[in-house]
């Protein structure tokens, strides 16, 4: 497919490996941080191409993993009212709540939607006078502004039967959290190509300069992540801490100008929890004052909930970085995508979806010499599987992928 194919051409993405293992000279690790990144790099298998020692560590940009748990409750508590019709982007249907989750709503006689735009959610508060007619408004910088479109719509258009369930989350303020963990391992972040598309790059150099650490702004195709991976060891290397744009054909350094006027005018900055890890101050949008009234929960008073995490999901460390998938004793066995345990098994950007998904189920897998042997030739990742097991996995995906 063209402006596909050509970002996975093997002999450029040996060129740039070889360029990659030519400049590297000590251990590194370095964030990803998008799961959809996350997901090129499991894929694609880059990660066990790159020289000994250089880690990639993956992040918490998967809008549906970081849903606080306490927004699945109220969305499931909202969801359940009669006389209201819930929508929602697929792939937050399966992410348990406290003790349910949207599918099961819906089993017992919720009316939950799936849609595939904020907009189609208005066209059914048209079209429904008599319900409330409420959007799941999840996600980072990407997804933020057509759900601050479809608000600027409704309150224009003077449709008062519409509501958003807002749980907007930034990133530069959890890259900030990141460095600031007692913990933190991270020398380097590719940054997240499609919300530098909106929001530009102006809040990154800041960033570099204050953690020492250089950022990467970085796409989504497997020659996007290995020129991303290759610029940021060339500064580590070189002892520098600079944000480089890699993804120039997408993002400009202002962004997108209409887009964020639309952000600054339906929406304010506020604390965020992010699930698994915690509040982040400033790490989230919420509703202004002027469109208050279309804000779900304060329509519907939800804001007293009480919420229960799983005892035995590790998604908060596979999150943060402090473990891999499959280092969770649950992974594969008790939690798998038909069955999911935490939110990292269920949306398709999920570093746990990823690691069923590409069948990394064994810990440490052997790092390739090859290009040939790896999938950016279409090959299998190298982790071995029983049929039993791939059949499973075969089964699993495509559940991940219907509802995603
Ligand atoms: S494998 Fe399942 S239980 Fe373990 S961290 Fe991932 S989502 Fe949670």
């Amino acid at each position: 497919m063209k402006y596909l194919a050509e970002f996975s051409d093997p002999a450029l993405a040996k060129r740039l490996v070889d360029q990659i293992h030519a400049t590297v000279t000590q251990p590194w690790a370095m964030m990803e941080v998008c799961g959809g990144q996350t997901h090129t790099i499991v894929r694609h298998g880059i990660d066990q191409l790159l020289p000994d020692g250089v880690e990639m560590i993956h992040g918490p940009g998967c809008p549906v993993c970081v849903t606080p748990l306490e927004i699945i409750d109220k969305a499931l508590e909202i969801a359940s009212q009669p006389g209201v019709i819930f929508c929602s982007f697929g792939d937050m249907l399966r992410v348990p709540g406290s003790g349910r989750d949207l599918f099961r709503i819906k089993s017992e006689g919720g009316d939950v939607r799936v849609v595939y735009s904020p907009l189609d959610a208005l066209n059914l508060a048209r079209e429904n006078p008599d319900k409330q007619v409420v959007f799941f408004g999840i996600g980072f910088e990407t997804t933020a502004p057509p759900n601050a479109m479809t608000v600027y719509q409704a309150k224009k258009l003077g449709i008062e039967n519409f509501s958003l369930l807002v749980s907007h989350v930034r990133v530069p303020p959890a890259i900030e959290a990141i460095m600031q963990s007692p913990n933190c391992r991270v020398q380097a972040f590719l940054a997240a190509g499609h919300v530098c598309s909106v929001m530009g790059v102006e809040e990154y150099p800041e960033l570099a300069e204050k953690y020492k650490v250089p950022i990467v702004v970085t796409g989504f195709e497997p020659l996007d992540i290995l020129a991303g991976i290759l610029r940021t060891v060339i500064q580590l290397e070189k002892g520098e801490h600079t944000l480089e744009n890699a993804y120039r054909r997408a993002v400009r350094d202002e962004g997108n100008p209409a887009a964020k006027a639309m952000l600054a005018d339906v929406f304010e900055t506020t604390d965020r929890a992010w699930r698994g890890i915690g509040m982040i101050p400033q790490s989230g949008w919420r509703l202004s004052e002027r469109y208050r009234e279309y804000d779900a929960e304060y329509r519907f008073q939800v804001r007293d909930i009480k919420t229960e995490e799983s005892t035995v999901c590790r998604s908060g460390e596979v999150l943060q970085g402090h473990i891999k998938p499959h280092e969770c004793e649950a992974f594969g066995t008790l939690c798998t995508p038909r069955n999911p345990l935490g939110a990292t098994m269920v949306s398709s950007e999920g570093a746990c979806a990823a690691y069923y998904l590409y069948r990394r189920l064994q810990t440490p897998t052997p790092a390739p010499t090859a290009m040939g042997d790896n999938s950016l030739a279409g090959a299998t990742s190298p982790s071995a599987t029983s049929p039993a097991a791939s059949q499973q996995t075969s089964a699993d995906n495509k559940e991940v992928s219907s509802v995603g």
